[in-house]
């Protein structure tokens, strides 16, 4: 499997036949042989199988078992809490180029288990084969990433200026201990590594909670940690929907990170102001992810990026863009291209290599779908999709078509709240300033993209729009495709907490406080 090509959400040019040629052989026998396992919780090292059984299916085949887990109750948690105290001294103790040293090890073990736990994350949540590979691939490089960054800051610790010749003085960022991680099913393996690894390399140990909806990816992923001498008690794994809520009221958390719905974060963050100190709380937290379409933009590239962001994985990333706010001269033209390119979209079994788009994660996202798809009738235009699909091919799975919706007004909830949905809603405005005053308005600030030809309007989107995360002129997603190393992923307004993010140059003092060590 050595020589089969590297996918990043970007290079979609490339040949990718040998990897297609590679899986048609081995996802038969990985889901024969991986799905429907038992998995356990794991403390300090200890499997435990205690608690309530439950089922992860898969969301293309409800039939189909992918992993059987427990969820931990009240004393596994507190048990789990308690293990990452007990490791916190030597794992924080050991000191950062041991650690980086370690994870670079980790990373190297995710390398070896890629494919498996890209094919995981296609059987658990129904990623098209490159978008499984591809965020197996985005976790080797944000462990490593992570790893540079450490080294390009020398463990974070720098002198300061001599008050006296015999006073010393050095001002240092140290681990804050145990970190609460939760991790959200859209990008299993690749978000639990960027809050992982960013804890973990800066001497925190962690409690990792996976979504209830990912939890082989999160098993086999918990595996690498032992495989790469992670000493146990440093990542320590809880499943199950209880389990959140448990771990944030858990004594003994000395900080949480946590990715998903804004009002998730929100409840999160008003939770531990409510405590009696304030703890780190690093929330991504999704986003309302507007495109702009300009008169002067090249249409072709415009609908191509659109597309992607729009419908790759479903429309159910963060990142996804889900309005596009196009000059009123061009809007029927741009409108009969999405409607061509939405149709020509494949949707079916990611387990066949045609297919770009795979089923939703469940029957409350169809229902979703559905009340999105009665309410753009109702008010607006829809010009592609809308419907659940029918027929064998389909009806054991959630599979909904892409959904183009045109004539909503503006301020619609359909073009304000966050769907996690296929949906692109495309809304006509006289001018970019008009445009992005309204891609503004809502409560999100996480990615916006822009598509012109005039250096000037590319000029007024930069310096107005309101996004952590801006894209202009990218062919291969309009606001998808964050890549570590090469872009950051920090969310304004209601996406974040403090407008800063992940894979980042700022990302891992977040995880760390700050001392000041004077020695006469
Ligand atoms: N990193 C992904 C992207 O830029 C999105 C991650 C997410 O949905 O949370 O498309």
């Amino acid at each position: 499997a050595k020589a089969l090509p590297r996918v990043t959400y970007s290079n979609i040019g490339a040949d990718f036949a040998p990897l297609h040629d590679w899986l048609d052989e081995a996802l038969p026998g990985f889901r024969k042989s991986m799905l429907g396992q038992a998995w356990p919780n794991v403390m300090a090292g200890r499997h435990d199988v205690s608690g309530r059984a439950y089922e992860v299916r898969c969301p293309f085949e409800r039939d189909l078992v992918v992993a059987r887990l427990v969820s931990a109750d009240r004393k596994a948690v507190a048990a789990a809490v308690r293990a990452g105290r007990d490791a916190f001294p030597v794992w924080s103790g050991m000191g950062w180029k041991t650690r980086v040293k370690i994870l670079r090890k980790w990373a190297k073990e995710i390398e070896r288990r890629k494919y498996e736990l890209g094919m995981a994350a296609l059987y658990e949540v129904g990623k098209s084969r490159l978008e499984a590979v591809g965020e197996a691939e985005e976790a080797i490089h944000l462990v490593n990433w992570y790893c540079d960054e450490m080294e390009r800051s020398k463990g974070f610790s720098q002198p300061m200026q001599r008050a006296h010749v015999d006073e010393e003085t050095t001002c240092l960022l140290k681990p804050v201990g145990v970190f609460a991680v939760i991790s959200p099913f859209n990008f299993p393996v690749a978000l639990a590594c960027n809050m992982l690894g960013a804890a973990l390399v800066a001497g925190n140990t962690a409690v990792f909670k996976p979504s209830p909806q990912s939890g082989l990816t999160s098993a086999l992923l918990m595996e690498t940690v032992e495989a790469a001498g992670i000493p146990s008690g440093v990542i320590n794994l809880i499943n199950g929907s209880e389990a959140g809520p448990l771990l944030v009221d858990a004594e003994g958390v000395d900080g949480v990170a946590f990715t998903g719905t804004h009002q998730t974060g929100m409840r999160i963050y008003r939770k531990l102001a409510s405590s009696a100190y304030a703890r780190p709380v690093i929330c991504e937290m999704g986003g309302k992810n507007p495109a702009y379409v300009t008169a002067t933009a090249d249409l072709d590239m415009a609908v191509e990026g659109l597309i992607r962001s729009a419908f790759g994985l479903q429309g159910e990333k963060c990142s996804s863009c889900s309005v596009v706010y196009v000059d009123e001269t061009v809007k029927e033209d741009l409108l009969g291209r999405l409607k061509a390119q939405a149709q020509a979209i494949i949707v079916g079994n990611p387990e066949d290599r045609r297919t770009f788009m795979g089923p939703l994660i469940d029957e409350a996202a169809v229902e979703r779908y559905q009340k999105v798809a009665k309410a753009a009738r109702l008010k607006g235009r829809i010009i592609h999709g809308g419907e659940r699909l029918p027929g064998p091919l389909f009806n054991k799975g959630h599979f909904v078509a892409p959904m183009v919706v045109a004539e909503l007004p503006p301020d619609h909830w359909i073009n304000k709240d966050e769907l996690i949905l296929p949906v692109l809603s495309v809304v006509a405005v006289g001018s970019l300033a008009e445009g992005v005053a309204l891609g503004n308005r809502n409560v999100y600030g996480l990615c916006a993209g822009l598509y012109s030809g005039s250096p000037k309007e590319i000029e007024t989107f930069l310096g107005l729009a309101e996004a952590g995360v801006l894209y202009v002129n990218r062919r291969t997603g309009a606001t998808t495709g964050a890549w570590p190393g090469e872009q950051t992923f920090c969310g304004w307004k209601g996406s974040g907490i403090d407008g800063k993010g992940g894979f980042g140059p700022f990302t891992i003092p977040r995880y760390m406080r700050e001392q000041s060590l004077t020695i006469m």
